[in-house]
Formats: structure tokens, C-alpha cells, sequence
């Protein structure tokens, strides 16, 4: 099997979305760890880190440490997530004084304005014009910006999301002209069908914007609907090392669809990503080691699959 498509470009989150949640601490140079070895086995753009409040993700609190002491020559896109302007002037100041620092950040917008108030202490149109806002500014500090719509395909607190609701929130994102819209199922309530017609919604309303994706696998879906984004046109998915994450905002929210899962299911569909699935797998067992228990991706506990025998 082959496919003409370019293959997606793949997002590893697992440093944040994957650790955000997590209640055994990772230092700082456990999370540097995880991010060289997912540099090593080929992911060329990583969330490093998020830039919101210790007290509200402490997970998150050294921030600034583990982006000090990222590879500064790494042919490699170096993420930081923002919430709000007091995030974004963080991720500038690691900038500071010649340091690498992030070379990018992720803004996040909410289609719900009861998970906006629980996320960020934003309504969702506040968070949409603090995402432009921030996108806005990046470019004059040297730094690319994306956004991510969370909530896209259902709210933890309201329900269904109206696709109506993402569109015109994709309609004005674009205007501060991002590098990507992302579209986030953050508590894994999106199925396939959903996808497909959400994404091809989203891309007929802003179609000179690339769009990326953003899975969790709360309910078995994770996998199936990333091929779907895929095939609707989505070039560029998230996914977690290991399938950890949850949002700490986000009731019973689990984890990201898994790095090797993904990688293993486009590789087996002809795709090449250019990742090396067993090097993958090799950082879920130390990534298993630390938490004292399995990581929830199939891959790592299934492994791969030598078609050879
Ligand atoms: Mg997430």
C-alpha cells in the first residue's frame, strides 16, 4: 500500500499535554530526557513546556529550566504553550540575552465558555481575541505562532460543541494569520464521521490555513480519527509519547493518542514519517520505569510488528 498524500508532520506533545496531568513529577531533566530521545528517534517539533501558573500545573513549574537546557542546535521546532499575555511575555524572556529559547508558541482558544472559565479564566470569545492578540506580536519577537482550538468536538461541561461555534472561531483565528489551526478533541468525545465533516467544514472556511489535529483516546477513537484528519486534508498531528496525558481542567480526560501508535498505523498504511518506531517504543519502557505502571498506548504494550517474521 502506498499513498500519493504527503505524509502529516507529526506534533510530540508529550513533555506537556502528556506530563501536565501526570501526578509523579518528572524533573527537569527526566522531561529533557524525554524530549532528546524523541528528537533521536526523528520528531523534528515538540511542545517543550506550557507557561502557565505552577500553582494551577505544577507538573509544569520549571518551565524555563527545561527550555534552558534544550539543545540549542537542534534542527527542531521548540514549542511553548500560552494561555494568556503574562505566558507569552515567559516564553519571549527565554529568549532573552541570545538564548535559543522556544522558537514558537502554541495559543490556545476554547469553543466552550464553561471549559474557557475552568482552562484559562477566559470566556471562549476572550480566549480567541488574547489568541489573536499574542499571534499578532509573535512575529515582531522572532517567533513563529500557532493556535489550538480546544473543545472542538465536545465540552466536558456544556456538551455538544456546535460546528458553527469552531468555524467562526477558525474564521477570525486566521485573521491574526497563524502558522496552523489546530482542532482539539480534549476529552476524546470526536468519532470519525464527526471528523470528517468538522475538518472539511474548517478547511472550506479558512483554506489557506494548514490544519492540525489533536487527539485523545478517552473512548477508543483516538487512532481512527486521526486517518480520518488525515484523509480530510489535516497535514499535521499531535500525539504523546507512551499515549500519556489528560487536561488537569478537563473531568476523566486520559490520554493523547500515542506517538508510536500513530507512527505505527501510518507506517503500516504506506506513510512514511520518517520516525523510528523502535526507538519509540524503547523510551516507553523508561517512561513505564518512572511512572511505576504501563503506558496506555497499544504499541508499547503490544510492540511492533516485523512483517518478516
Ligand atoms: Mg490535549
Amino acid at each position: 500500500m502506498s499513498h500519493t498524500q504527503s505524509p502529516p508532520d507529526i506534533v510530540e506533545v508529550g513533555a506537556r499535554d502528556g506530563l501536565q496531568n501526570e501526578k509523579v513529577l518528572f524533573s527537569t531533566e527526566a522531561k529533557l530526557r524525554l524530549i532528546t530521545d524523541a528528537m533521536a528517534a526523528g520528531i523534528t517539533r515538540l511542545e517543550v513546556a506550557s507557561f502557565v501558573h505552577p500553582g494551577r500545573v505544577p507538573q509544569m513549574a520549571d518551565a524555563e529550566a527545561v527550555i534552558a537546557g534544550l539543545p540549542q542546535d537542534a534542527d527542531a521546532t521548540y514549542i511553548g504553550l500560552v494561555l494568556n499575555k503574562r505566558g507569552y511575555f515567559r516564553a519571549v524572556e527565554t529568549r532573552a540575552g541570545g538564548k535559543r529559547g522556544v522558537d514558537e508558541v502554541g495559543c490556545v482558544a476554547i469553543a466552550s465558555d464553561t471549559f474557557a472559565e475552568k482552562n484559562q479564566g477566559q470566556t471562549s470569545e476572550e480566549s480567541v481575541q488574547i489568541s489573536k492578540d499574542i499571534m499578532r506580536l509573535a512575529p515582531k519577537d522572532g517567533l513563529s505562532a500557532q493556535v489550538t482550538i480546544s473543545a472542538s468536538f465536545g465540552c466536558p461541561f456544556e456538551g455538544d460543541v456546535a460546528m458553527d461555534r469552531v468555524v467562526d472561531m477558525a474564521k477570525s483565528l486566521a485573521e491574526a494569520d497563524p502558522r496552523e489551526v489546530a482542532l482539539a478533541d480534549t476529552i476524546g468525545v470526536g468519532a470519525p464521521g464527526h471528523v470528517a465533516e468538522l475538518v472539511a467544514r474548517v478547511r472550506e472556511a479558512v483554506p489557506h490555513i494548514p490544519l492540525r489535529a489533536h487527539f485523545h483516546n478517552t473512548r477508543g477513537t483516538g487512532i481512527a480519527n486521526a486517518w480520518t484528519a488525515y484523509m480530510a486534508g489535516v497535514t499535521v498531528l499531535d500525539a504523546s509519547i507512551g499515549g500519556l496525558g489528560g487536561c488537569p481542567f478537563a473531568p476523566k480526560a486520559t490520554g493523547n493518542i500515542g506517538t508510536e501508535d500513530l507512527v505505527f498505523m501510518l507506517e503500516r498504511s504506506g506513510v512514511k514519517t520518517g520516525i523510528n518506531l523502535d526507538k519509540l517504543i524503547a523510551m516507553t519502557a523508561w517512561i513505564s520505569e518512572h511512572l511505576g505502571r504501563p503506558t496506555p498506548s497499544a504499541v508499547s504494550q503490544a510492540g511492533g510488528f516485523d512483517a518478516a517474521g
